[in-house]
């Protein structure tokens, strides 16, 4: 099979083209124009102006996690270990101790998850059959000067709030 051949001129014939000095000047020149247009004024960009403004969370997107708790305020975790048997990365650490709120049998009694080794994929959520755990804190930035502030313990767990209602959290579909 033979194909017709076309030979492009090259372009650039005298200096200035082919040094590409004056392109490169004008193409900066155009940079430059807008960064300074949008350093001026910056409300037509098409970003987020974090952290003045913060994203919108819905009931789906999945967050630092907690312990939710019955009406009375005890805590509905039964020490399972369904979550942590789960979980992928294997950040979850549980130790399981004797009830003392006067429910079924175990509760734990250590509780501790290890943000820098969730991928956050929610499988703990899911396999929870008390729905003791939940990831709609809507935190979705998690700071911190040492390795060990990244572990949430059962205190930290259980003291943080849903950021949802539960009609959201359940229309949400989590
Ligand atoms: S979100 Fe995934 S990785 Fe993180 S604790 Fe739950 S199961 Fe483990
Ligand atoms: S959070 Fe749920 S799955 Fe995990 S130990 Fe407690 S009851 Fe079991």
């Amino acid at each position: 099979m033979s194909g017709k051949t076309k030979i492009m001129e090259r372009k650039g014939k005298d200096l200035y083209e082919r040094l590409y000095l004056v392109e490169v000047f004008k193409g900066m020149a155009v940079t430059f124009g807008h960064f300074i247009s949008n350093f001026l004024d910056n409300s037509k960009l098409y970003v987020r102006h974090y952290p003045e403004q913060k994203p919108e969370i819905t009931a789906r997107w999945r967050g630092r996690h907690r312990l939710t708790k019955h009406e009375d305020g005890t805590m509905k975790c039964v020490a399972c270990f369904m979550c942590q048997t789960n979980c992928p990365a294997k950040c979850i650490m549980i130790e399981a101790g004797e009830r003392v709120d006067g429910r079924t049998e175990k509760m734990p009694v250590r509780f501790d998850i290890d943000l820098l080794e969730c991928i956050y994929c929610g499988y703990c959520v899911e396999a929870c059959p008390m729905d003791a755990i939940r990831m709609d804190t809507g935190i979705f930035s998690v700071t911190g000067d040492k390795r060990s502030s990244f572990v949430m313990t059962l205190n930290d767990l259980l003291a943080t709030p849903g950021a949802f209602t539960e009609e959201e959290y359940k229309k949400g579909g989590a």
